[in-house]
């Protein structure tokens, strides 16, 4: 936008304005009194005249413009210029200004909310009202399972409401079918022997062709639209319908329901067809194939015509798109369009529906072009159509395709979660028994020893197999989060140090952060591992699109209200507040193919040795614990985007569930007394616990099993502490300590798990357990239960 020519300051006016005068004076004074003495007074007196006048312009208080009324015309003129329905109503509920797109819809200019649509559209129209004038500003979506209804309250007093009805793209069809099914085509139709109505999804009509009103009510009798279509139809129960009015020996009636619209309470176009009507009735000559086509062609969804000998006579264009036909090489016979196994049932059941076959049917079939999503395809007879002989209707399902692919893709990474979280489950157990071998032996050798590196390497290598296992974890959603409320611009700053560091010389790092940020819950640590993972991929993207280096590294965060997550229309994301957290790239870009599966545990394209494909994977686990959602956006060629939103933590919510991270561990680990109870079922891990609980000085039962536990419980005197796995065949352990403490209440209980403690925190409802992860070393182990010990005074373990 070009800058606005600057103006001139006010006091520079006034100062410019006092010289002039004080040069004007003086001059007319020299002119008079030929004195300049004179004129030096007149020109100063001028100066403080002029500067006195304007002083008082300054500061003297301004009247207030007077109150205009509103104008009506201007208002409706702007609401003219949008194509969405809008009206104006006062505190008194009258209807004060309709734009045109209002007044074609509702010709009569009903009040909303009491618009011609069904009684719930009408309740959550008047509910959204309530919240408006309240508020200030209300939504209502898919009313009547067509608008989306913005309120907001306006005026110089606030005592207006603006409604607007907008109508998706693929709602604003049925405005366009309203207006044919009651106009002059539905006419001619019903007059050949087709009649339509518009009917909601209870039943009432919506619109109804005039043939239609005409033959259920009688001439002149008044209308269909806001009564229920039921009311004039009556079966003879063997399927054979017929307009109530008619009676017994008016012609049999062949309804066809066709849902053209996606949302489950949206209203269905119902055909009536009428196969002797369209001989029977006057004037039917006159509707010839001509308007048949018309009809036809301007359907908004997917409809074609089919003549005796089963060949297309018509289809329109929704039709093509729907069967992802060639609209240059359009197809033959409908059967053209599906594949090889589906054509005789589709040939077949034209050929019946063409002999006269009354009803219509739906067929699930499956299109050349997308075999896999097989789709409706609903086929009824046609009578007094010209030379169709039957009609068929196919739904454009590309939306629900498109959903139906994301639920598949997110069920799979849900079920390779928790393929991953078993395996790391398992994991944790080998890895608990080698690295408690390891710190077993490592206590009895000292540093210099010959096989203390050897041990010492065994153990590095475990921990890094550990480290594997975390992210496997965290992927399945199963790792211990400690989360806290914090501010994500907080966590870019922790690591920008870092990743200035990772990026190297080359990239440009622009960090910027939006205004009004709500708080998240997020463990910080976590959240700063999301951004360094993004970053380190940002940066090999770029190195491969630019091996030379340079590109641009940006992360923003930014402020997503309600109101923005409701206008992306994003299926995905629930509407709430967000904060919002990108890393955008300039690298090579993500091919639409490999997009899909980057998340996936494993999903690498990079070399062998340079990635494990497990960097999307922890950041995607991290951000779903969090109970955030991540998208990722990249055109190749043009770098990617990653975006995660994570919900803005509601003030007063549920402090953080879990404590704060325990201390550094103790230097010196109090020596145990007492007995503990062991139930584990792995023998690797009861065997290193046992040997690492006894060499701390304590007393140890073993058990390999709940059931086991219980007998020995049993059996011996009341153990001091339960150590138990969680995980266990037949007898779980929590059920198995539930029962313990019926005869012991107070028995402190310590669990291992390969599992997240967070996750079984949910899981377990017991009082006073400790959980301690898997794998832990025998320090660990060793500590946890000393915790768990009341607080006498033992003597030290060196002592
Ligand atoms: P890894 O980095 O070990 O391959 P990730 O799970 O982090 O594993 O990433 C999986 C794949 O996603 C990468 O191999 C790469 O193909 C793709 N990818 C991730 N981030 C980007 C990016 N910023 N630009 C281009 N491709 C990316």
């Amino acid at each position: 936008m070009a800058p606005l020519p600057s103006r001139p300051a006010p006091t520079r006016i006034a100062a410019l304005v006092a010289v002039l005068t004080a040069v004007a004076a003086g001059a007319i004074a020299l002119g008079v009194a030929r004195d300049w003495l004179i004129a030096g007074g007149f020109a100063a007196a001028g100066v403080v005249a002029c500067g006195a006048a304007i002083a008082w312009r300054l500061l003297a208080p301004v009247a207030p413009p007077p109150v205009r009324s509103i104008d009506w015309h201007l208002a409706r003129a702007i609401a003219c210029t949008g194509e969405d329905p809008v009206a104006v109503t006062d505190r008194g509920g009258r209807l004060v200004c309709a734009n045109d797109a209002f007044v074609a819809l509702f010709p009569d200019l009903p009040t909303p909310p009491s618009l011609p649509l069904g009684e719930t559209a009408i309740a959550r129209m008047a509910e959204a009202a309530r919240i408006a004038w309240r508020d200030g500003f209300a939504r209502a979506e898919g009313v009547d399972g067509l608008y989306d209804v913005t309120l907001v309250r306006a005026g110089d007093e606030a005592d207006m409401l603006v409604w607007r009805l907008a109508r998706p793209d693929a709602r604003g069809a049925f405005e366009a079918l309203r207006r044919m099914v009651a106009g002059p085509i539905g006419d001619r139709l019903g007059r050949a022997g087709a009649m339509a109505a518009l009917v909601a999804h209870d039943g009432t009509v919506i619109a109804a062709d005039p043939g239609l009103t005409r033959r259920a009510l009688g001439e002149g009798n008044g209308t269909l639209e806001g009564r229920d279509l039921a009311e004039f139809v009556t079966g003879d129960g063997r399927g054979m319908l017929r307009l109530a009015r008619e009676g017994d020996r008016g012609p049999p009636l062949r309804f066809l329901e066709i849902p053209f619209l996606d949302a489950a309470d949206a209203p269905l176009l119902v055909l009536l067809l009428d196969d002797l009507g369209a001989a029977a009735l006057p004037g039917s000559g006159g509707a010839g194939p001509d308007h048949v086509r018309a009809f036809v062609g301007l359907m908004p969804f997917g409809m074609a015509l089919v003549d005796r000998d089963g060949r297309f006579l018509q289809m329109n264009a929704a039709f093509i798109r729907a069967a992802g036909a060639d609209a240059k090489a359009l197809p033959v016979y409908p059967g053209d369009l599906v594949v090889r196994e589906d054509k005789t049932a589709v040939a077949d059941a034209i050929r019946r529906f063409a002999a006269g076959a009354t009803h219509s049917a739906d067929m699930a079939v499956r299109l050349k072009d997308f075999p896999e999503e097989p789709v409706a395809l609903t086929i009824a007879g046609a009578r007094g159509l010209g030379d169709a002989a039957v009609l068929l209707s196919l739904k454009n399902n590309s939306e629900e395709t498109r959903l139906k692919r994301e639920v598949a893709q997110a069920t799979k990474m849900q079920a390779v979660g928790q393929l991953a979280g078993g395996v790391a489950h398992d994991f944790n157990n080998i890895l608990t028994a080698i690295l408690g071998h390891c710190d077993l032996m490592l206590m009895r050798h000292a540093p210099g020893d010959s096989d203390y590196d050897d041990i010492q390497q065994i153990r590095t290598n475990s921990n890094r197999a550990a480290s594997l296992t975390r992210q496997l974890l965290a992927f399945s959603r199963q790792q211990t989060l400690r989360p806290q409320i914090l501010q994500l611009p907080d966590v870019v700053s922790e690591v920008s140090t870092l990743l200035k560091r990772l990026m190297g010389e080359t990239v440009r790092l622009d960090v910027s952060h939006g205004r009004g940020l709500g708080p998240v819950r997020a463990d910080p640590g976590q959240m700063e591992q999301v951004v360094v993972n993004l970053a380190v991929n940002a940066r090999d993207a770029m190195l491969s699109a630019n091996p030379a280096g340079g590109g641009t590294l940006t992360i923003q965060t930014r402020a997503v209200a309600a109101d923005e997550v409701r206008a992306m229309g994003n299926e995905i994301l629930p509407v709430a507040d967000y904060t919002a957290l990108s890393v955008s790239d300039t690298g090579t870009g993500i091919p639409p193919d490999v997009l899909p599966k980057i998340f996936e545990p494993f999903f690498t394209t990079k070399e062998t040795g340079k990635g494990t494909g497990l960097g999307l994977s922890t950041v995607y686990g991290i951000v779903k614990q969090s109970g955030g959602w991540i998208f990722a956006d990249s055109r190749p060629g043009k770098g990617a985007t990653f975006t995660i939103y994570l919900p803005v933590h509601a003030a007063g919510a549920a402090p953080a569930r879990l404590p704060p991270p325990k201390p550094a561990p103790r230097a010196t680990t109090p020596w145990g007394q007492g007995t503990i109870l062991l139930v584990e079922d792995e023998d690797m891990v009861r065997a290193v616990a046992e040997r690492a609980l006894t060499r701390q000085g304590y007393s140890v039962l073993t058990a390999e099993n709940g059931e086991a536990a219980l007998e020995l419980i049993e059996a011996s005197p009341r153990p001091d502490i339960l150590v138990s796995d969680v995980v266990m065949p037949m007898m779980d352990g929590p059920t198995m300590v539930r029962r313990v403490r019926e005869r012991y209440p107070d028995l402190p209980v310590l669990f291992m798990s390969g599992y997240a403690e967070e996750q079984l925190r949910r899981s377990i409802d017991l009082d006073n357990v400790s959980f301690l992860p898997k794998p832990f070393s025998v320090q660990q182990l060793a500590e946890a239960v000393a915790a768990m010990q009341p607080a006498a005074p033992l003597p030290d373990r060196s002592g």
